[in-house]
This record gives C-alpha cells, sequence and structure tokens, in this order.
C-alpha cells in the first residue's frame, strides 16, 4: 500500500475546479422539493414489502427497523452543527447537558506533542466503537455551501460556513459485516448500513475532545460535508466504481462519520492499494446494479445529474436512478457494495489477496476473473438464516 502526498491524490482524483456543494441537491433532501423526481417516483412502494420469502420476512424486517431505529432519537443530541435548528423541545435539555462537557478549572489541556495526542485520540476513537480512524487537514472544498433542513423547507435552506480554528477533520470508519452482506438483496444485507454504531462513537468522541477543552463539530449524520472525500484525504480508502469508499480492512462495506475540531493533530497521508487499476477492469458492481445507476467505461470529470460533485475524477453514478430503485425495486438493494471483490473476510488468504492486488496490478483481470470463479459475489439463500446465524462472526 502506497502512502500519497496531497499533490499525489490531488493529480489522481481532481481535474477541474471543485465548487462547494449544496446540500439541497443530495437525493435525500430532493426528495422534498424536486417535484420532477417525485413524479418519478409516484406510485412507487415506500418500502420494500413483507414476504414469505426468506430475508424478507416480518422478523427480518423487524431487524432493520429496529437496527435504525436510535437513530432519528440520537440526532436531537448533535448541537454541534453549524445549521442547526432551534426548534426541537429537546434542544433545552441536551444544551444543559452539554454546558458540562468540559475541563473541570475550564482551562484547556497543553498540547505539546500533538503526534502523541493523535495516537491518544485514535484510540480513544477506538474504544468508543471505531473500526478505522484517520486524520486530514480541514478541506473547505468538501463542506456543504449550504444545508436543507426538510422539516423547515426551502426556510431551512441555508449557508454554511466552518470557521477556520476547525482546521482538521477526524474520520471514523465502521466496518459492515461482510457475513450478512452475503445475504443480499434481502432485509438481512442491510441490517449493517444504519448509523448507530457511528453516532454514538461520533458523539462520545466529540464530548472527550470538548472534556479537553477544544471545540468540536460533530457531522454524525453526513449533514455537514462530504463524507467520501474526507475519508480518503484521511488514509481510510480509495473511490471506487460505485462511488463509494473502499477500504483495505472492510472492501465497501464501510460506514463514515467525521468530527471538525481545532485540537491540533497530525494528519495522516491518503492512500493507494490499487483500487483504480482494479476498478477499471473489474465492473462488478456495473454489471449488478439492478437500476443500471453505475457506469461502466473510464472515469470522466463530467457531472451526470444535478447531485453528481463537478471536478472530481470519477466513474459518474446516478443516484436518481439508485434511489428510485430503492423504492420501487420492492427489495432492499445495496447488491454493489456486496459483489465488490474488495468487501470480503479479514482472514489471511483474503488479505494474501489483496496484498498481490496491491503488488501486481497488471494481474487485475485475473484476480477478477478468480473472484467470478471462486463464485464471489453470489448472493447466500436466506432459507436457513436464523439458525445458522452467529452475531459474534460479524466479520468473517
Ligand atoms: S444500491 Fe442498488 S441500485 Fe443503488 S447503485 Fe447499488 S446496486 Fe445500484
Ligand atoms: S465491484 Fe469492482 S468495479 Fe465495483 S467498486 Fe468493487 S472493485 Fe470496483
Amino acid at each position: 500500500m502506497k502512502r500519497l502526498t496531497m499533490e499525489e491524490w490531488e493529480k489522481e482524483y481532481i481535474a477541474g475546479q471543485v465548487e462547494r456543494f449544496d446540500q439541497k441537491y443530495t437525493l435525500g433532501r430532493r426528495h422534498q422539493w424536486d417535484l420532477e423526481l417525485k413524479e418519478r417516483m409516484q406510485g412507487l412502494p415506500p418500502m420494500p414489502a413483507v414476504s414469505d420469502n426468506p430475508g424478507l420476512t416480518l422478523i427480518d424486517w423487524a431487524m432493520r427497523v429496529a437496527s435504525r431505529s436510535m437513530v432519528p432519537k440520537l440526532e436531537l443530541m448533535n448541537l454541534s452543527k453549524p445549521n442547526r435548528g432551534n426548534t426541537d423541545p429537546t434542544t433545552n435539555l441536551f444544551t444543559a447537558i452539554d454546558r458540562n462537557l468540559k475541563p473541570p478549572d475550564g482551562a484547556r489541556l497543553d498540547i505539546n506533542d500533538p503526534v502523541l495526542m493523535t495516537t491518544n485520540i485514535k484510540k480513544a476513537a477506538e474504544q468508543f466503537g471505531a473500526d478505522l480512524v484517520g486524520i486530514c487537514s480541514l478541506d473547505q472544498r468538501w463542506v456543504y455551501s449550504h444545508t436543507y433542513d426538510t422539516k423547515e423547507g426551502e426556510g431551512g435552506h441555508r449557508p454554511q460556513q466552518i470557521p477556520d480554528e476547525y482546521q482538521y477533520a477526524i474520520v471514523l470508519g465502521f466496518g459492515g459485516g461482510y457475513n450478512l452482506r452475503r445475504y443480499f438483496p434481502t432485509y438481512i444485507n442491510t441490517w449493517t448500513s444504519n448509523g448507530r454504531r457511528q453516532i454514538l462513537a461520533n458523539a462520545l468522541l466529540s464530548s472527550f475532545i470538548k472534556c479537553l477543552g477544544f471545540k468540536t463539530i460533530d457531522c454524525t449524520f453526513d449533514d455537514v460535508a462530504l463524507a467520501i472525500p474526507l475519508a480518503m484525504q484521511a488514509g481510510l480508502g480509495q473511490l471506487g466504481r460505485h462511488s463509494m469508499l473502499i477500504t483495505p480492512r472492510f472492501g465497501s462495506s464501510i460506514r463514515l462519520g467525521q468530527i471538525f475540531t481545532d485540537l491540533p493533530l497530525v494528519p495522516d497521508a491518503p492512500v493507494d492499494f490499487g483500487v483504480t487499476e482494479f476498478c477499471n477492469v473489474c465492473n462488478k458492481c456495473a454489471d449488478s446494479c439492478p437500476s443500471h445507476s453505475i457506469t461502466h467505461g473510464d472515469r470522466t470529470t463530467k457531472p451526470i445529474t444535478i447531485s453528481n460533485v463537478g471536478g472530481e475524477l470519477k466513474w459518474q453514478f446516478n443516484p436518481e436512478t439508485c434511489h428510485i430503485n430503492l423504492y420501487g425495486y420492492k427489495n432492499p438493494c445495496q447488491i454493489c457494495i456486496s459483489v465488490c471483490p474488495f468487501t470480503k473476510p479479514y482472514t489471511i488468504f483474503h488479505r494474501m489477496v489483496r496484498w498481490f492486488v496491491d503488488k501486481t496490478r497488471w494481474a487485475d483481470p485475473f484476480y477478477v476473473k478468480m473472484d467470478n470463479v471462486f463464485g464471489y459475489g453470489k448472493s447466500k439463500k436466506a432459507d436457513n438464516f436464523w439458525d445458522e446465524w452467529e452475531p459474534r462472526k460479524y466479520y468473517e
């Protein structure tokens, strides 16, 4: 695995002017105001149906809903976002709790050794539940120019500025289990992408930093900045053809959180472990995507919808058709994550394969072929799932 300088990273991924992106144009927000999109989604069911099919039964659905159920509640606790609305009745309670998050004597910890502080922050993040931790200088290009509060509609469309004192972004990664990913497309496959671990770890690490006497902006819900470029700059992984992060440890099965802070830290270097070359010949996600949202061919800087960011050199992805598919396909999806050859358990065998993928990139067509020969990327039947499932083997 190569460590890149920021100049090398820039050359690899940026090929034009990057304008700060407006959150209003993310699919989660367009869903609220974009009449044309609404029309295209007319009549599609809001959730896949519960049925007698293994993986899609009531018990499977209940696990999916339960896994996500804390997310809106925990969101109320996040007071540090610059554009947080103040209309919620719980705000006063959480503000009072937050007031106590400071050093006992009010003095900041002296940071004589930012290298040691960085090591300690990473240890704390792991203790709070993060699987991966990286640091980067906060690149304001990835901060949303405006945020869009769906509860307030157009009135909640506000410019957003992060003060210059927030010089660093701590990026946390949370691995999704390989085991569950194999049962696609069912509810089981989506239990891993629920965000509950991410929200808690972010909030706890944020509190820890405040107790040291420093400031934080906790970007728990991807609603302050674009998560993936920050994660790449912080050395967590590379961008895949499916427009998601690919990490050496968890492949594409990863969730991200970020904390912006004025705590002096030492940035990590971006990494290159052969993803771009591999995706150039792989195409498994593009071939498997039921909505054809993932493009074949080469990387470009040309956006294909108003929800794409310009200036980045990447395989363009159509979030509109993906979003519509999630509603219209009648099955939970995330097939692109499951079929990705990088999404594998962290066994000696798969680590060895990853080493070869990194070191002998000219042989990538052979590795893709072998992935297919070994039957990876095929869905596993969920008929006996509840008998066989061992949650302790989450990462296997
Ligand atoms: S989630 Fe499904 S529809 Fe969306 S890009 Fe992935 S495979 Fe395609
Ligand atoms: S499935 Fe293949 S092409 Fe798609 S992101 Fe994974 S490695 Fe890249």
